[in-house]
């Protein structure tokens, strides 16, 4: 039976999104209690909804760019927009959350001596030079265009982890995160497996940027939940920064095609100028992953589009909550 001493207390920031919904669930499965703090900017009630009667849930409206007293545990870092449309949307707040952010929530970590973990990503590499990225690459980011808000405010975050670690002392673990999709994306959110999946399902055009021959490795949400949860466990002395993702890499004119097929759609495709910065291929090196968390990604493409695509008609369906 648990008591008090061995009862853990887990803040998850930006836990009413995708990621940090599906993390609140399974922390609450493992018996934990969760705190969950949002600033519903992307993420929604709606994701969490199902989570609210548990007596071990709790959720907070609040900008972790202000400061948070609470006493916990374990912090899991999220709050963030993860979409270019999104994190381009206020780029200032969007360089706010994760700095800004990460200072409030390494001084709460201080404060309690609670660990935390940072969901950095694949971004820090920038357009990489190095393929497959693996941990000891520096990146290759522009510090003064649109993406720059999201990817040079990712890499202070981790200077800052670093910095907490070395100067106080704070259990830190920073988790590189590659390009993740499943249920609870949000529709609109223009990243690219949920706008196939829903124009697929509209029978509306097939949207690639430049001529789809860019790559992404995609990992179903599942899998990274687990990798992030195998992350927090490890020995005080593991701060990573580790590789998350699915190192199968797939060009973005073959995830068209594959989306097409499994939701049958007779969308065509329709092809629009690339964004600027948009890296042209992307793949982790997950050794550093699987040797120090024993994990990799089980679940393969087509099973996770299924599942996301599944989500996807139930949200679209009419009479549904949209
Ligand atoms: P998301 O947009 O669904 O979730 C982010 C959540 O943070 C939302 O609920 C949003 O409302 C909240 N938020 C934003 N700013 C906040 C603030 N200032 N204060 C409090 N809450 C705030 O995105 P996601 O895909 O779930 O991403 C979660 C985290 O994982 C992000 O930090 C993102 O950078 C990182 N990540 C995600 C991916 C991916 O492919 N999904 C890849 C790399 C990194
Ligand atoms: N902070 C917070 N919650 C806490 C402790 C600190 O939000 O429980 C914030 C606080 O506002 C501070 C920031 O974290 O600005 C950094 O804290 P730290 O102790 O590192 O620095 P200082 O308080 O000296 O600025
Ligand atoms: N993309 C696309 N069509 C879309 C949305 C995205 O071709 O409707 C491309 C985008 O240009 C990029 C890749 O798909 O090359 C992944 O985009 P996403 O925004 O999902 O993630 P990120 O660029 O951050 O990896």
């Amino acid at each position: 039976m648990r008591n008090y001493n061995s009862r853990t207390r887990v803040l998850v920031t930006g836990g009413a999104g995708f990621l940090g919904s599906h993390l609140c669930e399974r922390l609450l499965d493992g018996g934990h209690y969760v705190l969950c703090v949002d600033n519903f900017f992307t993420g929604t009630k709606e994701n969490i909804a199902h989570l609210l009667p548990n007596p071990r849930f709790e959720l907070v409206r609040h900008d972790i760019t202000f400061p948070l007293y609470v006493e916990v545990d374990e912090i899991y870092n999220l709050a963030c927009p993860a979409s270019p449309i999104h994190y381009q949307y206020d780029p200032v707040q969007t360089t706010k959350t994760s700095v800004h952010g990460a200072i409030n929530m390494l001084g709460l970590a201080k404060r309690v001596k609670a660990k935390i973990l940072q969901a950095s990503t694949s971004e820090v590499y920038g357009d990489p030079k190095v393929h497959p990225q693996t941990e000891q690459y520096w990146g290759h980011v522009n510090p003064i265009g649109f993406r720059s808000c999201y990817d040079e405010g990712k890499r202070c975050a981790e200077t800052l982890f670093f910095d907490y670690r070395r100067q106080h002392n704070v259990r830190v673990k920073v988790a590189r995160i590659f390009n993740t999709y499943g249920p609870r994306m949000h529709p609109n959110d223009g990243r690219v497996v949920s706008n196939f999946i829903v124009q697929g399902l509209k029978g509306e055009p097939i949207t690639i940027y430049g001529d789809g021959n860019q790559t992404r490795s995609f990992c179903f949400v599942d899998d990274l939940i687990d990798g992030l949860m195998k992350l927090m466990q490890t020995a005080d002395d593991f701060t990573g920064p580790v590789n998350l993702g699915n190192p199968n890499e797939f060009t973005i004119r073959q995830l068209a095609d594959k989306v097409i097929e499994l939701t049958g759609s007779k969308s065509k495709l329709a092809f629009k100028p690339l964004p600027s910065d948009d890296p042209m291929q992307r793949q982790p090196d997950i050794t550093l992953a699987k040797k120090a968390l024993g994990w990799q990604p089980q679940i393969r493409l087509e099973e996770g589009i299924r599942k996301t695509i599944q989500y996807f008609q139930t949200l679209l369906a009419p009479g549904a909550a949209a």
